[in-house]
């Protein structure tokens, strides 16, 4: 059956011109983009989207982070389409992250790696309220 997941181009992709080439990736693999939006991060939107590692020594950094400049946010559609997406973005160290994987050819530390995408069906659709209301 079909699920929605949130995913976001993060700054330092958006950047460096990876846009299209990531978003090729999950058109290739079969997923819909549902919404497909460009746009910057506000600091109450990177605290609700990461509510769960408020008080982390990385926090801060991440909220400065993911606010520093335009992202490209989106809900694709798909069967598994969750898992399928964490599946193409690899490993959340990219120095960890299998080559193939979004994370794993694009990204090459933890403060810049490239791509979020939601861990749950839950977190999927709590943070598709986040962002798109
Ligand atoms: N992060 C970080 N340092 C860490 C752990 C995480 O900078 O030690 C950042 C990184 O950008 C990561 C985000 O915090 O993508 C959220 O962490 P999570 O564990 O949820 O990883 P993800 O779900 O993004 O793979
Ligand atoms: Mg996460």
């Amino acid at each position: 059956m079909d699920q929605r997941t949130y995913i976001m181009i993060k700054p330092d992709a958006v950047a460096r011109g990876f846009v299209g080439r990531i978003l090729q990736r999950f058109e290739d693999a079969g997923l819909t983009f549902e919404k497909l939006e460009y746009g910057v991060v506000t600091r109450e939107q990177a605290a609700a989207n990461y509510v769960e590692h408020q008080g982390k020594p990385f926090y801060d950094g991440l909220v400065d982070y993911i606010t520093s400049g335009p992202v490209v946010k989106m809900v694709l559609r798909g069967p598994g389409a969750v898992a399928v997406c964490r599946k193409l973005m690899g490993a959340t160290n990219p120095a960890d992250a299998a080559p193939g994987t979004i994370r794993g050819d694009f990204g090459l530390v933890m403060d810049a790696n490239v791509i979020h995408g939601s861990d749950s069906p839950e977190s999927a659709e709590r943070e598709i309220g986040v962002f798109f209301g």
